[in-house]
């Protein structure tokens, strides 16, 4: 029903003057359109792969609910005419044709500007997984840069840490370093520091320790 008519009929009929319904048929449309933007990507979701063409979604719905509310209430607007009876007469029909195409425009906008944020979306969810496929290694406490490196009787970095350890793993030292994180967490939304003490007569130690709870010495 509001396919374009032939270019000819169109430049022949379109009149200078819009009729007075126009800009404000125009305006509610697009305020619909863009106040629908929920429902109109709930629809796009379950569209899914298939194919529907441009402004298929919700375009013609809000110009139809549109149309409706125009014919209750403008002084001036539209007489009890359907829309579809409208879209015989050629003024009205380019003025409406206009309002459409702007319409699906903007319906193609708000779909575009989903189909960026599920991209970024996923782009930040690989970049976590990445980062927890390379957590076999165990990032430094201390300087939070270098992975430690870890053999049975020590664990150092190149930052200079080095602490004497008794069968020390990486599993291991993973499972201390989030116990500890965790076990803290659950008393204290503070970010805790790692520092490492050097007694004078102890060997070093790595200490966890945040602006308000205690330290916690938990490798040495
Ligand atoms: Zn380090
Ligand atoms: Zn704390």
């Amino acid at each position: 029903a509001m396919e374009a008519p032939p270019r000819r009929h169109r430049a022949r009929y379109k009149g200078p003057a819009a009729p007075p319904w126009k800009e404000t048929y125009r305006r509610r449309c697009m305020e619909r359109l863009r106040s629908s933007r929920a429902k109109l990507l709930d629809r796009y979701r379950q569209a899914g792969d298939r194919e529907c063409g441009p402004g298929a979604l919700l375009v013609r719905e809000v110009m139809e609910q549109e149309w409706q509310r125009l014919q209750e209430g403008l002084p001036g607007g539209p007489g009890e005419e359907a829309l579809g009876q409208m879209l015989e007469e050629p003024d009205e029909l380019a003025v409406l044709e206009e309002i459409q195409q702007e319409l699906i425009l903007q319906e193609q906008l708000v779909i575009e500007e989903y189909e960026r944020s599920l991209q970024f979306d996923e782009e930040c969810l690989n970049a976590m997984l990445d980062g927890l496929d390379a957590s076999d290694k165990v990032i430094c406490p201390v300087c939070r840069k270098n992975n430690l490196t870890v053999r049975n009787h020590a664990v150092f970095c190149q930052c200079g840490l080095y602490i004497s350890t008794q069968g020390m793993t990486e599993e291991k030292l993973r499972a201390l370093l989030e116990h500890t994180l965790t076990e803290h967490s659950h008393r204290c939304f503070h970010n805790p520091e790692f520092t490492v003490t050097c007694g004078m007569e102890e060997e070093a130690s790595l200490l966890m320790s945040c602006p308000v709870s205690l330290s916690v010495k938990f490798l040495e």
